[in-house]
């Protein structure tokens, strides 16, 4: 593994090392982690469960969140266990047909395929060679005005306390008591990894009306699915129901072969219901400071989730490198806020486009086969205030 490259915080040796507990340890909290002990401050991340298991199969890590994990130092175990993009490819799913191909080979960082769990161990590795305790199977209860948080394990006190426990975070209605609650989106969703042949390094997005499904392969020949479809009833959210082959099968019975053979391989998928969250007027309270799903619970038709994670992660460690609290929670909110609301609201709008039927199908597929031609690089560009986002800079 290599070692920190451009780590371009300021590092004030002068400075009393400070405590920073982590309430969580997933891609974020691992994220923070790192980023804090680059910055000499004695960290330990607080998980509940007793081992960094998978959650969710894959993930596509793209270049605004690859810069962050590179300049920690990660460059080298990223290109050695990940899959570099060539291509996000829409697709007719009615038909199977290719409706356009928007080519990524050009991007530096490469666009990427994860294994969660890889990326996980990644970022676990690399904090604790840099100093960082990990301790596994303790559950934070909440937390005081005086910075304590209350443990199954007993009471636990920081300088900087780093709510990075997700979508049901119990450090967010500390900061903001006030938030808003979610709303279904009328979405559901199943995941599953299948096995595949030999498959192009390429995610497609497999459009029919009313539902989407995207696929992108992962190591070790597998090709991981998230399958969604508009629908009027309630499922829980959270990423660990597990549901009837037979639902999942009946809402894609009409589509073509090669979407009805990859999900004929779901023989145990996971579903949970989609929901908006409103993003956190309030990101930090006292000592404690929301990241990631915590602070921002995202969609995932962006595939900007954990991204925005790492992102945030980086920038909160810089912050509280360069300032003290509360001045620096106010700066990282500041760095950050803008730029996520955008995220969410181009996630959202993502899945009516995908998933359009009638006349309104037929024109814009019209038109996304006419940019392809006319313009190959107009889905990076569309999108290049994301992925040419540098925090680092
Ligand atoms: C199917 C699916 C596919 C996705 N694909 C992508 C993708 O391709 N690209 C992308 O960028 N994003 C993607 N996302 C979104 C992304 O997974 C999340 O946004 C991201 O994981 C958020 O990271 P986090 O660290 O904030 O929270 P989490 O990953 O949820 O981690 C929170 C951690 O906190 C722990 N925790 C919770 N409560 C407590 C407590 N009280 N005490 C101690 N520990 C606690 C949890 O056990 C967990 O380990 C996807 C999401 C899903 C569901």
């Amino acid at each position: 593994m290599s070692v920190a490259k451009k780590y371009t915080g300021t590092i004030d040796m002068t400075k009393p090392r400070q405590t920073v507990a982590i309430v969580g340890g997933g891609i974020g909290g691992l994220t923070a982690a790192l980023a804090f002990a680059r910055h000499r401050a004695e960290v330990f991340v607080l998980e509940q469960t007793p081992v960094l298991k998978e959650v969710g199969a894959g993930l596509q890590i793209t270049p605004n969140g690859l810069r962050a994990l590179e300049a920690l130092g990660l460059a080298d175990a990223i290109a050695a266990s990940s899959i570099a993009a060539d291509a996000v490819v829409p697709k007719d799913a009615m038909s199977g047909r290719d409706v356009t191909r928007f080519d990524l080979s050009s991007q530096s960082p490469r666009y990427r395929f994860f294994h969660r769990a890889t990326l996980q161990g990644i970022l676990a590795d690399a904090a604790v060679a840099a100093g960082v305790e990990v301790r596994l199977g303790v559950k934070v209860e909440g937390v005081d005005d005086a910075g304590v948080l209350q443990t199954s394990e007993g009471q636990v006190q920081a300088d900087v306390i780093v709510g990075a426990d997700g979508i049901h975070s119990k450090m967010r209605p500390y900061c903001q008591p006030d938030a808003p609650k979610a709303t279904f989106t009328g979405q559901v969703a199943w995941r599953g990894v299948v096995q595949t042949r030999e498959t192009p390094h390429e995610a497609h997005i497999w459009m029919a009306p009313g539902r989407h499904i995207v696929t992108y392969p992962l190591a070790q020949g597998l090709l991981n699915v998230v399958a969604v479809q508009e629908r009027s009833d309630w499922a829980a959210e959270g990423w660990s129901h597990v549901d009837q082959t037979n639902n999942l099968r009946a809402a894609f019975n009409d589509c073509a072969p090669a979407v009805k053979e990859i999900i004929a391989q779901m023989d145990r998928p996971l579903l949970w219901g989609l929901f908006r969250h409103p993003v956190a007027n309030q990101w930090s309270r006292g000592r404690v400071a929301l990241l990631g799903d915590a602070a921002h619970p995202t969609l995932p038709f962006l595939a900007q989730g954990a991204n925005l994670a790492i992102e945030d992660a980086y920038v909160l460690a810089r912050c509280c490198a360069e300032a003290d609290v509360p001045e620096a929670f106010v700066q990282y909110q500041s760095l950050r806020h803008d730029r996520v609301v955008r995220a969410l609201a181009v996630a959202r709008s993502n899945a009516r486009n995908y998933h359009l039927s009638g006349i309104k199908r037929h024109v814009a597929f019209a038109g996304l086969k006419a940019l392809g031609v006319a313009a190959p690089n107009a889905f990076i560009n569309r999108l290049s205030w994301l992925y040419d986002h540098d925090v680092t800079a």
